[in-house]
């Protein structure tokens, strides 16, 4: 496995370790604020010809681009298995979610219409002008799919991008670069700055050159972000955290949704922001509802992430483990599951938990780990209250039979991405994003080009 290297080094260096066996992979060097800003120079001189570039042109170098990582799906999933502890499986997908995402978007350029809007005396047309520099800051939990969301429609519209990822995690993204580059995509026009958060992500926000930021990450700094973001009235994206119910009706399928249960909260080992890390069940099928849980929970397979048939690695660090860990203290868990033994890495066992109260922890915190708490709920209206009582809003799914109590549900909770009867939340051509403390704006979906660009409007007059 070639590991890619960091063409910066004077912010010092971080030991990327595999989560698996907490083994020392690589020394990444990071950096600092000298060589950052002067990346964020070279993005900006490289946005005059980029922009310039025909859209037929744009389209072609992201499409190129979309094959150069096509054709290495295996070696970015491997290198996303020992960075991050993601199970194969779930690396063959980021990696070809990145490879879509860019081919996705490479349909934009020519497609990014403006408008004729009636007016008199003259026409009156509008434009989508890009931003100039947008800055992408990535979070450690999946780290190739949430760098795709940001750079791919960024440079469809126009823009340069610097991005940098999390410091746990920068090797999927520095090998992206490289194949951006191999695609054709000029110098300049996607550097990825493997950095401190403190350093290179604060000086997006700081940075009069950088137009846009466009975070992924915790609810706390995200918030930073977006007052640094205010000096400025820099446009800024947030997507952060969540606590999303998966709402369990006693006319569902509910094999269906025991059996599906622990997909919804344990994927990638629970550190997921779309985690349905709260299950209500109505009450006259709670009792059956953890019956069928249960088996479900003790037969995830919780092994080496590189098995083929691995459901769940590791988690991301020993501290992310204890801090999970920590919160679980004196929490009633109802039954765990399998975990891996004798190994250094940073293994966990999935647990079922059930809160005392609304106000119980593990029933309000996002844990991001293996645990999912349930409860039950009496008739609709309380199913809804229970869900809605979050600052957050991300995700959640609805498990019945009635279709229209499914759309009423639906509608009633207060979260950006729903499902009814599975766990689905992300399609790369569908739009995605929280509502309240959950984030600000979408990604995906047609419209995300947008969100890169202003729209400018201009009126020629006709004469008298
Ligand atoms: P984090 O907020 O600690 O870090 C995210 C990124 O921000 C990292 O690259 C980090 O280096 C950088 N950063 C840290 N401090 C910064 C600062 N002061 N200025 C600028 N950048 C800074 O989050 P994390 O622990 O890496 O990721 C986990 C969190 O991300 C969870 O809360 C999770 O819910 C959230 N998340 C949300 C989504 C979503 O789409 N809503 C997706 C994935 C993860």
């Amino acid at each position: 496995m070639r590991i890619p290297p960091s063409p910066f080094a004077a912010g010092g260096v971080h030991t990327v370790l595999d989560p698996s066996s907490a083994a020392a992979l690589t020394d990444v060097t990071l950096a600092d604020l000298a060589e950052t800003d002067a990346a964020i120079e070279r993005a900006h001189r490289a946005f005059p010809a980029w922009r310039a570039i025909a859209p037929g042109e744009r389209a072609r170098l992201l499409r190129a681009f979309s094959d150069a990582v096509g054709s290495r799906i295996d070696e970015l999933a491997q290198l996303e298995v020992a960075n991050s502890g993601h199970t194969i499986g779930n690396a063959r997908w980021e990696a070809g979610n990145v490879r879509d995402v860019l081919a996705y978007y490479a349909a934009a350029p020519e497609r990014h219409f403006g408008r004729q809007i009636p007016a008199p005396g003259g026409v009156d047309i509008t434009f989508h002008e890009p931003l100039g520099v947008v800055g992408v800051i990535v979070p450690w939990n999946f780290p190739m799919p949430i760098a795709g969301w940001g750079l791919a429609p960024a440079l469809a519209a126009g823009n340069t991008v610097v991005l940098k990822p999390a410091e746990l995690t920068p090797l999927t993204a520095l090998r992206i670069a490289e194949l951006a580059l191999e695609a054709g995509i000029p110098e300049g026009v996607l550097t990825v700055i493997p950095g401190k958060g403190r350093v290179v992500g604060e000086r997006f926000v700081t940075h009069p050159l950088v137009r846009k930021v466009c975070f992924t990450g915790s609810t706390e700094v995200g918030k930073g972000i977006m007052r640094g973001c205010a000096d400025q009235v820099k446009r800024v994206t947030l997507e952060l955290g969540g606590k999303n119910a998966n709402i369990v009706f006693a006319d569902a399928d509910l094999e269906l949704a025991a059996s599906s249960a622990p997909g919804g909260a344990f994927d990638n080992a629970g550190q997921d922001c779309c985690a349905r890390s709260r299950i209500l069940v109505q009450r006259s099928a709670y009792d059956r509802f953890l019956e069928l849980l249960e088996p479900a929970v003790t037969s995830f397979r919780v092994q080496d992430p590189r098995d083929e048939e691995a459901q769940m690695g590791p988690l991301i660090s020993a501290q992310q483990r204890d801090s999970v860990a920590e919160q679980l203290d004196g929490a009633d868990v109802a039954f765990a599951g399998r975990t891996v033994e004798g190994s250094d890495g940073f293994w966990m066992a999935p647990r079922v938990v059930l809160p005392r109260t609304l106000r119980d922890p593990v029933w309000t915190r996002e844990l991001f780990g293996p645990v999912v708490a349930v409860m039950p709920f009496d008739d609709e209206a309380d199913a809804l209250a229970k869900a809605n009582d979050t600052e957050y809003g991300l995700s959640g799914s609805i498990f019945t039979r009635d279709l229209g109590r499914a759309l009423r549900v639906a509608r009633g909770v207060d979260s950006g991405n729903l499902s009814v009867n599975s766990h689905s939340s992300v399609r790369y051509w569908t739009p995605f994003g929280g509502f309240k403390q959950s984030g600000l704006g979408r990604e995906l979906g047609p419209d995300a080009p947008d969100s890169f660009s202003e729209v400018k409007n201009v009126f020629l007059s006709t004469g008298a």
